[in-house]
């Protein structure tokens, strides 16, 4: 069926939606619901030019299952898109609507339904942050966080999310085991819930919601070690990068999150600027406390000096964590700094990462400035994730900087293009449509995003018999 997303048509049955659903919250006023459906999308330039515009139609804030259960309801009986948004910190527009209609607020969906050791279950819009501080008490966090943890949600986490401080012990949130079951609700007059449990459980990841609106998520924990923060200093860029590698290869240290930033880097991180002289490579380590004589060993063999200390304790005291500065938080301090920066992503080879990284600084200067976190690529192997800062100039050189890349062999996970498949190296997975095509028959979860939907028909008999590969979720 062609759904009719003319605005105009969709503006008509605004009023019948809320009649409809008389009791849930809808937000109708304009700034709010501009502000709703906007994400972070304006760290690109290419996609602040073509998602500035966008904007729903009206908004919704259910806070049970059975309201969201009504609007969906609603929805579908008329034809009206809707795009889901946990708390809008995405980077790509992935909570942008294209074509109006509701956006979908799922902040009130927030509780946290049970945690055991090793495992957490919650709804939708729960914080990742207020999810640790529920189970760190007993010994337990989440195993990988966005530098946004605090206001971040499970569902965008998993909706538009990748992994962050932690997958250097973990890997992505997409490696095995780390999500372990997901209920969704379907796209329909008279909506299902079905819980997918792993390895189906990712098929709907990373998908923009465009396949599924996720309702609960069942995922794995770590333990929660007391972490203390320090940042290095060096004056030699290789020094710095092979410290950071050899800290994240060793075994025996305890670690959270190890990140390198190439000089000038630290001269944007003002807030820190008291420990970050300029012309100095940083290192950012978050290791366990017990592991810091071996980690001040390691310091001293590799010539670097330590600028910041920060236990804890500390840590938890002052509510200033370097967590927040790393990611694409460093991205997001440097452009308050420089507003012509932008930045790109990319992923290096495990095993030939600190040769690639070398490569490719060599290559472009300070055009690109070297910006990487460690981490366990999704088979386990210790390799490193670029955030590198870019001095924006064109849209042509941008590419060529990204294409660059991948001439030498490191993958890009494009963050200037709003098409799930665009930041996947164009790859259309069978069956992510074929979710969409079980969850949301009409094609109107977050329309416009997915373009294997338009070749859904081709792609339906290969879905059916496929079973759900990781082939085609993010590498990055
Ligand atoms: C400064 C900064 C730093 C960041 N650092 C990181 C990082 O370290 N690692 C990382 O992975 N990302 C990072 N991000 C991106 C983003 O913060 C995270 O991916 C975060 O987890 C998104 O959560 P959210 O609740 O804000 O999602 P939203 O932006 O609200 O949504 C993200 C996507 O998920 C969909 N979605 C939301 N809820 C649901 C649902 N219930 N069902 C189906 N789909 C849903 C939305 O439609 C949207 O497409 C960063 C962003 C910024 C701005």
């Amino acid at each position: 069926m062609t759904m009719n997303f003319d605005p105009t048509h969709i503006a008509s049955l605004i009023p019948q939606l809320i009649e409809r659903c008389p009791a849930v919250e809808w937000i109708t006023d304009d700034s709010r619901i501009d502000r709703l459906s906007h994400d972070f999308y304006w760290f690109s330039p290419v996609l602040k030019r073509a998602l500035e515009p966008m904007r729903a139609h009206i908004g919704v804030r259910p806070r049970t299952e059975d309201e969201i259960r009504a609007v969906v309801s609603a929805c579908a009986t008329l034809g009206v898109p809707i795009t889901a948004r946990g708390s809008g910190t995405g980077n790509y527009g992935q909570c942008i609507p294209l074509h109006g209609g509701v956006l979908l607020d799922l902040s009130g969906y927030n509780q946290l339904l049970w945690h055991k050791p090793g495992v957490v279950r919650g709804q939708a819009g729960l914080r990742l942050g207020d999810i640790d501080a529920r189970t760190r008490p007993a010994g337990w966090e989440l195993r990988c966080v966005p530098s946004t943890y605090r206001s971040a949600s499970l569902g965008g986490l998993y909706g538009g999310g990748f992994g962050g401080v932690g997958s250097i012990n973990f890997g992505p949130l997409a490696a095995h085991g780390n999500v372990l079951g997901v209920k969704a609700i379907s796209i329909e007059p008279e909506p299902r819930t079905v819980e997918l449990r792993a390895p189906e459980a990712l098929v709907l990841h990373h998908a923009y919601g465009t396949n599924g609106l996720v309702l609960e998520l069942e995922v794995g924990l770590g333990t929660a070690h007391d972490w203390m923060e320090s940042i290095v200093l060096f004056d030699d860029f290789d020094a710095a990068l092979t410290f950071a590698d050899t800290v994240a290869n060793a075994p025996g240290i305890v670690k959270k999150s190890v990140t390198v930033f190439a000089a000038p880097i630290g001269e944007m991180l003002t807030m820190l600027a008291a420990h970050l002289p300029a012309a100095k490579h940083a290192v950012f380590v978050l290791t366990a406390e017990f592991s810091e004589q071996v980690l001040a060993q390691l310091i001293t063999e590799f010539g670097g000096v330590v600028s910041y200390r920060k236990t804890a304790d500390e840590v938890k005291k002052s509510n200033r964590t370097l967590v927040e500065f790393t990611w694409n938080h460093t991205t997001l301090h440097a452009m308050k700094v420089d507003k012509s920066l932008t930045y790109i992503q990319s992923g290096f080879t495990p095993g030939d990462h600190v040769r690639q990284v070398r490569e490719m600084r060599n290559l472009l200067g300070d055009e690109v400035i070297t910006h990487v976190e460690f981490i366990r690529s999704r088979d386990g192997l210790m390799t490193c994730a670029g955030l590198q800062l870019v001095r924006y100039t064109t849209d042509a050189r941008l590419n060529e900087i990204m294409q660059m890349h991948r001439d030498h062999g490191v993958s890009i996970a494009n963050p200037h293009v709003y098409h799930v498949e665009d930041g996947k190296q164009g790859v259309i997975s069978a069956e992510v449509v074929a979710a969409k095509l079980r969850f949301d028959p009409q094609g109107l979860l977050n329309p416009g995003k997915l373009r294997g939907w338009e070749q859904r028909e081709q792609l339906a008999l290969d879905a059916r018999s496929a079973t759900p590969t990781l082939a085609t979720l993010p590498r990055f």
